[in-house]
């Protein structure tokens, strides 16, 4: 593994435009589960159930108690860790980085990076489903289920649920950067949630090497990944940006 390191951490010292496309998985050791995978939300629900837009429209308040509920909690009460930590180091050391992330949970952004995309929105701003005003998440009250707006309305999450189409900002930043950049760190993510898990393919495409962290294969591993670093995201990313930093010393 140390060896790896040091390769990748010398692709990362030569490349001019990084890209990281992040996932549930970045998050996790800030006590964040991811929807797949051990420990997953899916082991206790059917997505469909309760994150596609059209469970959400016939039954606000069951996806308020069981889902949103519990998450606007969990991300209110957590901090970046060492790999967005790390993300935000690389930007600091004059590395010309864009971070596009699947997440909602804001981590990026509070660790420092600047040039953040947020593919599924974020869980920071609230709307209402009628009058469409927006209230911050420490505005929004739960002393009752569904929260609503003065007018009558339901308050939804500006995240984008499963059936709904990604923002069309971020997908013409996303694309642009992905096919910009010289190198792409994959990190956290199980490439399986489409269209994010093209972004990666845009990058290949355009010649960019491929960087995957995770500790777990996905479908890109054995088909783009030039190179895997299987291991958590937190020590893996720290460890590489330690590396990069002493050599810059
Ligand atoms: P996913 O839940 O489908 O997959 C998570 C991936 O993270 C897996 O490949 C897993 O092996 C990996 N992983 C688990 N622990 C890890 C660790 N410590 N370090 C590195 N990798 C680890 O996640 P996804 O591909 O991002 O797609 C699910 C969608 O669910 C996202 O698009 C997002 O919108 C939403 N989501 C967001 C959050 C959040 O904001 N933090 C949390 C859960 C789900
Ligand atoms: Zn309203």
């Amino acid at each position: 593994m140390d060896n790896l390191i040091k390769q990748v951490s010398k692709e990362i010292l030569r490349a001019n435009k990084i890209v990281a496309m992040t996932g549930a998985g970045i998050s996790v050791e800030s006590g964040i589960p991811p929807f797949r995978g051990k420990g997953g939300l899916w082991e206790k629900f059917d997505p469909m159930e309760y994150a596609h837009i059209q469970a959400f429209i016939s039954n606000p308040e069951k996806v308020w108690h069981v889902l949103l509920r519990e998450m606007k909690a969990i991300i209110e009460s957590s901090y970046p860790n060492a790999a967005h930590d790390g993300l935000a180091r690389l930007e600091k050391l004059g590395k010309f980085i864009t971070v596009i992330t699947q997440n909602v949970d804001g981590l990026h952004q509070q660790a420092g990076n600047t040039d953040v995309v947020e593919f599924h929105g974020n869980f920071a701003t609230y709307s209402c489903m009628d009058c469409h005003s927006e209230r911050a998440s420490n505005e929004i009250d739960l002393k009752e289920i569904p929260p609503r707006c003065p007018c009558g309305g339901i308050y939804r999450p500006d995240c984008v649920f499963f059936g709904e189409t990604i923002p069309e900002d971020a997908m013409w930043r996303s694309q642009k950067a992905a096919s910009e950049c010289d190198l792409m760190l994959v990190i956290g993510t199980s490439a399986l949630v489409q269209p994010a898990s093209h972004i990666p393919l845009i990058a290949k495409r355009a010649g960019a090497i491929i960087i995957e962290i995770n500790p777990e294969p996905t479908p890109l591993t054995e088909t783009i990944t030039d190179y895997s670093l299987m291991g958590k995201a937190a020590p893996t990313v720290k460890n590489l940006i330690n590396v990069i930093e002493d050599a810059l010393k």
